[in-house]
């Protein structure tokens, strides 16, 4: 499929979505969103995507030539007031959908202002009407994401050996950050996490200054960004012989982590695959430890639908890429975390993150 139809079919998918809104057309103001549908990367645009699947496209200046070399298909307007441009050109008749998630109140005003008064008369605010789309990938966002994990991969392999006591979280940061960005990756996908021993007990630990000694499980949770695709990847390790209740922790976080991507499959439920991990967890009496939910979709943005919890809803569909992530984080003692990103596939999940899951003794 050309660069242009793939954005077209993107478009498609989306307009397919509008009659249930009771809406004509959409307005997407947010960034990742504009880039989904049109190819372009850029800190100002907006596009009008109508019942059609026709498109408008709005940027500023410094944008100009890059949409227009890129975005053949559709009509590229020039206005550093993206969104006002377009309504002035489309009009709402019929119903305009604007992002609820991510547009101002202030520009929800001054849009209705446009549009002769009450905004919400004619526009109508509307939450992951975009994102919903974007769960579900087609398979050049999937190879995106596969090279992400790739480098993630990779990364770590180099990574790893280097991690001995005297290190701190800081630095094993910092050289898996540069690693990524030498084997191609755009960028991190997020800020590393790096925790080693008592700070295991934190899910989000910012990497410190702290050394790693013998006896610690250092967790680290990282990955690269390809393509604009967000690889998500967590291991603990051991530095030095383990203690057995090191050990003991390791594996139950191993065999909850398993059992949630064994759940991973189209048509199951978001609370289900969280089950499957969760109830691992809870039969070993570590239910008030593992307080997070079990994944998350990934894709443009690092955190993005679908979402795995106990008080998720909605079903996998086919080619949605998520990831599994149990933990049990005991304080002033330290925690273990495990995370795959995988994608949904009818004959079972892909694994994506391919770094053993055995218990490395550094
Ligand atoms: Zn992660
Ligand atoms: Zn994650």
């Amino acid at each position: 499929m050309s660069y242009a139809s793939l954005h077209a079919a993107r478009r498609a998918r989306l307009a397919a979505a509008l009659p249930e809104h009771g809406v004509a057309a959409v307005l997407v103001t947010w960034p990742v969103n504009v880039r989904y549908l049109t190819g372009l990367s850029s800190s100002n645009a907006a596009v009008l995507v109508g019942a059609e699947g026709q498109a408008m496209l709005a940027t500023d200046s410094r944008y100009a030539e890059t949409a227009q070399r890129q975005c053949r298909d559709v009509e590229v307007i020039v206005d550093r007031d993206v969104a006002g441009a377009l309504l002035a050109r489309a009009g709402a008749a019929g119903g305009l959908a604007v992002e609820a998630d991510h547009m101002t109140v202030a520009m929800f005003g001054r849009l209705g202002e446009r549009l002769g008064g009450d905004p919400s008369a004619r526009l109508t605010p509307v939450s992951g009407l975009v994102e919903a789309v974007r769960a579900v990938k087609d398979e050049q966002e999937i190879d995106a994401l596969r090279r992400a994990c790739a480098i993630t991969d990779e990364a770590f392999s180099q990574v790893v050996e280097r991690i001995a006591p005297g290190v701190t979280e800081r630095e094993i940061a910092r050289w898996l950050e540069v690693r990524m960005t030498e084997l191609g990756a755009d960028k991190p996908a997020f800020d590393s996490i790096v925790a080693s021993g008592p700070n295991g007990s934190i899910p989000h630990h910012a990497p410190s200054d702290r050394r790693i000694r013998s006896g610690d499980l250092v967790t680290i949770d990282f990955g690269a960004r390809y393509g604009g695709y967000h690889a998500d990847m967590t291991r603990t390790v051991a530095v030095g012989r383990p203690a057995a209740w090191q050990r003991d922790l390791y594996e139950l976080v191993r065999q909850a982590q398993q059992a949630g991507c064994l759940a991973v499959r189209p048509g199951a439920t978001a609370h289900e695959v969280d089950a499957a991990a969760r109830g691992v967890i809870e039969r070993a009496g570590h239910a008030e430890h593992f307080e997070h939910g079990l994944g998350h979709g990934v894709g443009l943005e690092i955190h993005e639908q679908p979402f795995l919890g106990p008080d998720r809803t909605g079903r996998l569909e086919d080619r949605v890429p998520i990831t599994v992530e149990p933990g049990v984080y005991l304080p002033g003692r330290g925690g273990v975390r495990i995370e795959d990103t995988l994608v949904t596939r009818d004959d079972g999940p892909e694994l994506l993150t391919l770094t053993t899951k055995e218990l490395l003794i550094l």
